[in-house]
């Protein structure tokens, strides 16, 4: 006699049974034989393990092809896709920093999908060079001399030391002894790039007789750093990029300069707060500046190396160059970021980064009145949704104190535990098909508009958010809550 177990699972249907259903077809046309094959034999595992765990076991051929078809669905949808950046950080490192000119797009589509002179001299038929097609571009926008371009501004400033000083010290203010999105640490990327740290001043203050009484023989350079992300306040003193380039050529060491986010134009024509560039630095006398690509630039994630033709050469010969080179589509988008700065009348409107950086708060507001029945329509019963004025920021690393003036809605849960009440209406934001991301403040789930683009794609999709699910995922978050609060 077999025990009630062993009959349910000599019912559980075969792989071969289930492949031979109709509805299999489709799936195999969509997905391929061998995913649709591992699927199917992983759904009717679980199956089998559950019968030896008491757990309910489904033997219904329908719903076992139904499970099987949502699984290859899940495992197959992009993983990488679009969000609505509702954070009210326009330049979001975790949300891919700077969106894209489209003129930058297109370029980077051709590169993609046709044979490109990347290396190759269209004049002379002979090998080129890759950077060739940005060169002319950044020494016009910067005043340098010559220009490179690596993976990112942590690669350009590695390339530097490790080209400039290795096995030599590098000063650095303490003030300046940086952090950023927590891998990138100043020190760190000083120690891997093969030089030693001789840090000079205090946290708040670092004077020019800090840097002169630190140069020794083992000294290489003189570095500054941009505090991006944060700013010191109070009694402090910091030596001027002019004087401390002039410290460097009295020892004839390279003076350097980390800028972080470095706009190529002065943001004040902008209406918005100042922002070294380097062509500021340039003219105060640094000798090489680094800055990234997908910062205040607007274009895609790279750093960029400018300065003295000498110092450059011996960058681009380090054979580290060639690990850390772009490749040749986001050569093609920031050659058509770079050529829209030949007008900065027309930057605003066609750069991305600085439209969305330059919305007026009016204009937002007005926006947010236009959304705002939709919103209310969508939470309705969970939530109260109001209109509210709230500060932007440049995000990654740029002018840390500054906020920009903004307009958002704020959803205040109405359930009883409201901090936890903001947390689910969070997740149902995100689980919508494009997933909104905004942020919590208090009690209460924020929308900065700032960003919002897609307008009407944005209010199409409310109507999905599991408006009765959010209700039961605010007593769910509570119970959970609970839970860990009593462990
Ligand atoms: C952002 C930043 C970096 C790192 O640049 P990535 O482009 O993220 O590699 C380095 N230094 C400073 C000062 C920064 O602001």
């Amino acid at each position: 006699m077999l025990n009630p177990a062993a009959t349910a699972r000599r019912a559980i249907p075969s792989v071969d049974r289930l492949l031979k259903l109709d509805p299999v077809g489709a799936l195999i046309a969509e997905y391929g034989r061998p995913l649709v094959v591992e699927t199917i034999r992983a759904v009717l595992d679980e199956q089998r393990a559950l019968l030896n765990g008491d757990g309910a076991v489904s033997l219904d051929e329908n719903s076992l092809l139904a499970t099987c078809s949502a699984r290859l669905h899940a495992a197959t949808s992009a993983s990488l896709k679009p969000v609505f950046n509702l954070t009210g950080t326009v330049l979001h490192t975790n949300l891919g920093r700077a969106l894209l000119p489209q003129t930058a797009a297109q370029a980077a589509l051709m590169a993609m999908t046709r044979a490109v002179n990347l290396e190759f001299d269209l004049g002379g038929g002979a090998r080129g060079e890759r950077d060739s097609h940005v060169e002319a571009w950044l020494k016009r926008l910067t005043g340098a001399e010559t220009a490179l371009v690596v993976n990112n501004n942590a690669a350009a400033v590695y390339l530097v030391l490790n080209t400039l000083a290795l096995r030599k010290e590098v000063i650095v203010s303490r003030g300046e002894l940086i952090e950023i999105g927590g891998a990138f640490r100043i020190p760190d990327i000083m120690a891997r790039a093969g030089c030693r740290l001789r840090e000079v001043g205090t946290t708040n203050r670092t004077h020019a007789r800090d840097y002169t009484q630190a140069v020794s023989t083992r000294t290489a350079a003189i570095m500054k750093v941009h505090a991006s992300n944060y700013a010191i306040q109070g009694f402090t003193a910091s030596v001027p990029e002019d004087d401390l380039a002039a410290i460097a050529r009295e020892h004839e060491l390279p003076f350097l300069i980390d800028l972080g986010s470095g706009s190529l134009v002065d943001l004040e024509r902008y209406g918005l707060p100042h922002e070294p560039t380097p062509r500021e630095t340039i003219a105060n006398g640094a000798d090489v500046v680094t800055f990234s690509g997908d910062k205040l630039l607007g274009g895609p994630q790279c750093g960029l190396i400018v300065g003295r033709k000498e110092l450059i050469a011996k960058i681009r010969k380090n054979p580290m160059k060639r690990a850390l080179r772009v490749d040749k589509v986001t050569l093609a988008a920031l050659e058509a970021t770079l050529r829209l700065y030949a007008d900065p009348e027309r930057l605003t409107r066609e750069l991305p980064t600085l439209r969305l950086l330059t919305r007026p708060r009016a204009e937002i507001e007005t926006q947010a009145q236009r959304v705002l029945p939709a919103i209310v329509a969508a939470v309705a019963g969970c939530a109260d949704a109001q209109i509210i004025a709230c500060a932007s920021q440049i995000g990654s690393g740029a002018l840390p104190v500054e906020a920009l003036p903004s307009a958002g809605i704020a959803l205040t849960p109405r359930a009883k535990r409201k901090g936890t009440a903001a947390a689910a209406i969070a997740d149902a934001f995100r689980a919508l098909p494009v997933p909104v991301i905004g942020r919590i403040k208090g009690n209460a789930f924020i929308l900065d508009l700032r960003c919002l683009d897609d307008e009407a794609g944005f209010i199409a999709q409310l109507h999905q958010l599991k408006i009765q699910s959010l209700a039961t995922e605010v007593t769910e978050h509570t119970e959970k809550s609970k839970t860990r609060s009593n462990k």
